[in-house]
């Protein structure tokens, strides 16, 4: 049997690792399974230019090194591989990789989300160079450019309307005759002067070698465009959860606590970051996320020791 840990953090992502930068400086035994690709998201952007303390911006994967970093020199002992099995019925929680089986204490969940994309010949290749599906993230880099939106949710109204503070046009590609989306948001993007819609189409095609030049879509029509934003929804990385705790009808992690307000339904398991907050998704905020989790913990441990 192997050691028992104060908190194992699931994930290392910006949410995962501050809660290790968190419990390792508050001098818990902290075990961070980062995943056999670990940094999250921000492991895939170029340029962040808007977390706070850098300036000039800093590269996505430099920013995961120096969290990571930050959380190793207080102690946090990281292990780069997946989970593949968990139990929260009892404590110490079991949480289990491929080659070894961890127990902790208390348990943070920073699994985080993955967009979904299209699944187009190019879309991958392209991300970064006029793919994306963060406007927040990327927007700054389309002024005055044409760009192209596909979805019809709140998130592809919210992206719309962000992206119009840049772009000299945006187009809304969606393959029903109606959007999904919040009637408020609908009203915001349909009376917008810089937005229009393409009703009943999907993307068939995305134009460029090194950059976007164009969409094709399934109703013959070619649109010119610098950007294309994917804003079709994303899939937390809650598969292994399913049943151990509860989860929202879109398998996000639901919080259940009132003292300890990232606590789920399990004492003992808390959550941070985008595996379940579907609202911000913004590096920060999973760092504050991660934060909230780790002092909770911390709290609920130093009440509930040696349950
Ligand atoms: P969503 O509500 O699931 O919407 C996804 C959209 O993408 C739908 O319009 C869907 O089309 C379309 N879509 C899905 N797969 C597609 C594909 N392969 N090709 C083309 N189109 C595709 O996702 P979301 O907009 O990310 O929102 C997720 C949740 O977060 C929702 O509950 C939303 O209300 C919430 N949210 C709220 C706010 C806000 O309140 N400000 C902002 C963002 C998100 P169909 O409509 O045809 O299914």
């Amino acid at each position: 049997m192997s050691d028992i840990y104060d908190i194992v953090i699931i994930g290392s992502g910006p949410a995962g690792l501050t809660a290790g930068i968190y419990t390792s400086r508050a001098n818990l035994k902290t075990l961070c399974i980062a995943g056999a690709e670990w940094g999250g998201q921000l492991m895939k952007t170029s340029l962040v230019e808007n977390y706070p303390g850098f300036a000039e911006g800093i590269m996505g994967p430099e920013l995961m090194e120096k969290m990571r970093k930050q959380a190793e020199r207080f102690g946090v002992k990281m292990v780069n591989e997946n989970i593949t099995e968990v139990d929260f019925s009892r404590q110490p929680f079991g949480v289990k990789t491929a080659g070894e089986a961890y127990r902790g204490k208390a348990v943070i969940i920073a699994t985080g989300a993955e967009f979904k994309w299209l699944g187009l010949p190019g879309e991958q290749k392209l991300i970064g160079r006029g793919v994306s599906a963060c406007a927040t993230c990327d927007g700054a880099f389309f002024k005055d450019k044409k760009i192209v939106v596909v979805g019809g949710g709140d998130s592809a109204m919210e992206e719309s309307l962000y992206l119009t503070k840049f772009a000299s046009e945006v187009t809304i590609v969606h393959r029903r005759d109606q959007f999904r989306a919040s009637k408020i948001m609908q009203d915001r993007v349909l009376q917008h002067p810089k937005i229009k819609v393409v009703w009943n189409a999907e993307v068939r095609e995305v134009l460029g070698e090194s950059k976007v030049e164009g969409v094709v879509l399934t109703n013959g029509q070619t649109l010119p465009a610098e950007g294309l934003f994917i804003a079709i929804g994303h899939s937390p990385a809650t598969k292994l959860f399913e049943g151990k705790i509860n989860l929202d009808p879109k398998f996000y992690v639901q919080r259940g606590g009132e003292k300890y307000q990232s606590m789920t339904n399990v004492p003992g398991i808390f959550v941070s970051g985008d595996v379940h907050d579907y609202h911000y998704r913004q590096a920060v905020t999973a760092a504050g996320y991660g934060c909230e989790a780790a002092l909770d913990a911390e709290r609920w441990l130093s009440e509930n020791s040696g349950t």
